[in-house]
C-alpha cells in the first residue's frame, strides 16, 4: 500500500456565474482511497512519535463511521504498528463498511458504551505499556502540525483557504501555515457547535481576525443530510468532475458555492478549497444516491 503524493493536484474549477474569482480545489482525496484527505496529515507526526518511542500498538477512538478509525488502521499497518480502535456504542448487529475495512487492515475493535466512551475508558484487555494513544480525529498539537504540512503540496498563491471543520484541527493547521494577508474560512459540519471557535483558537494559538467559521451549512447536524445536499453534490460533480462526501466536503462545496453567490469573497480573490477526502463514508448511502 502506497500513498500517492504525486497525485495530489490543485484543480481550477468553473462554477456557474462566478467569473471574477478563481476557485481551486486541492485534491487530497487522491492520496489514497482509504487514508484519504486530511487524516494521514493529522496522523503523520503521531506515528513518527510512536516509532521514536518504540511503541508497538496505536490505540485510538471513534464512531462506527469514522474516517479517522479506518485511516488510522491503514496508516498503522503501513508503518508496521498493530492497531486498536475503541468504538463508541454497543457493537452493531451488522458492522459498517468502515469497521469492516478497519478490521481488514488488522485493527482490533473494542465496542464500549457511550458513557464509558465519554470517560475514555480503555478496555482491560488493551492495557499495556506498548500502546501509543491518539485522540479521536487526531486532534491535538501533533495533529495541527501535520495539518499545516498540507499546504506543502500546493502553491501559496491564494487569498483564501476554505475547509470543512469537525474538530477544527485541520483548520488550525491551515491558520498556522498561511502567509500574512491570507484568510481561512471554515465550514462547520456540526449544528450549533459554537465551541469550535474557541477550539480553533486554542489549537492554532491564533487570536488574529484572519479566520472565521460559518455555521449555516450543517444540513441538520453531523452526518445528517437532506435530499438537496445530494442534488448539489451530483451537480457539483457534473460541473467540475470533483466527487465529494456527504459528511464534510459536500457541505464545504455547498457552503462555499453559496458564499460565492452572496459575494462573500471580494472580486479578484483566489480561493483554495481543501478536498479533505472522506469519500469512503459515501458507502453508507443507498446505491444510486450519488452518480460517482
Ligand atoms: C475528519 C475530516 C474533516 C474534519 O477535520 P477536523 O480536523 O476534525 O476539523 C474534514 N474532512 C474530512 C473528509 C474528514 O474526514
Amino acid at each position: 500500500m502506497q500513498l500517492a503524493f504525486n497525485d495530489i493536484t490543485t484543480d481550477l474549477i468553473q462554477l456557474p456565474g462566478i467569473k471574477d474569482i478563481g476557485v481551486f480545489v486541492l485534491r487530497l482525496d487522491k492520496l489514497h482511497p482509504v487514508v484519504s484527505g486530511n487524516k494521514w496529515f493529522k496522523l503523520r507526526y503521531y506515528l513518527a512519535d510512536a516509532a521514536e518511542q518504540k511503541k508497538k500498538r496505536i490505540v485510538t477512538f471513534g464512531g462506527a463511521w469514522s474516517n479517522h478509525i479506518v485511516a488510522t488502521a491503514a496508516a498503522s499497518k503501513m508503518y508496521g504498528f498493530a492497531s486498536a480502535g475503541i468504538i463508541r456504542g454497543e457493537e452493531p448487529l451488522s458492522w459498517s463498511h468502515t469497521l469492516l475495512q478497519a478490521k481488514e487492515y488488522g485493527m482490533e475493535l473494542y465496542f464500549i458504551s457511550r458513557e464509558e466512551y465519554q470517560h475514555k475508558k480503555i478496555p482491560a484487555g488493551l492495557l499495556t505499556d506498548d500502546n501509543y494513544y491518539i485522540n479521536e480525529g487526531g486532534s491535538g498539537e501533533k495533529g495541527v502540525e501535520g495539518a499545516s504540512s498540507i499546504l506543502d503540496h500546493t502553491s501559496k498563491n491564494f487569498t483564501h483557504y476554505c475547509c470543512a471543520a469537525g474538530t477544527g484541527t485541520m483548520m488550525a493547521g491551515l491558520i498556522n501555515a498561511m502567509l500574512p494577508g491570507q484568510k481561512v474560512t471554515g465550514i462547520s459540519v456540526m449544528k450549533n457547535n459554537f465551541e469550535l471557535e474557541e477550539q480553533v483558537r486554542c489549537l492554532s494559538k491564533s487570536t488574529s481576525r484572519e479566520w472565521n467559521i460559518i455555521h449555516d451549512y450543517h444540513f441538520g447536524g453531523y452526518a445528517k443530510y437532506k435530499p438537496d445536499l445530494f442534488q448539489f453534490m451530483n451537480g457539483f460533480y457534473r460541473q467540475t468532475g470533483v466527487p465529494s462526501d456527504f459528511v464534510y466536503t459536500g457541505k464545504l462545496f455547498f457552503g462555499v458555492s453559496d458564499l460565492l453567490k452572496n459575494r462573500f469573497f471580494p472580486a479578484g480573490s483566489r480561493l483554495l478549497l481543501i478536498h479533505s477526502g472522506g469519500l469512503q463514508g459515501n458507502a453508507s448511502l443507498e446505491k444510486g444516491t450519488l452518480i460517482f
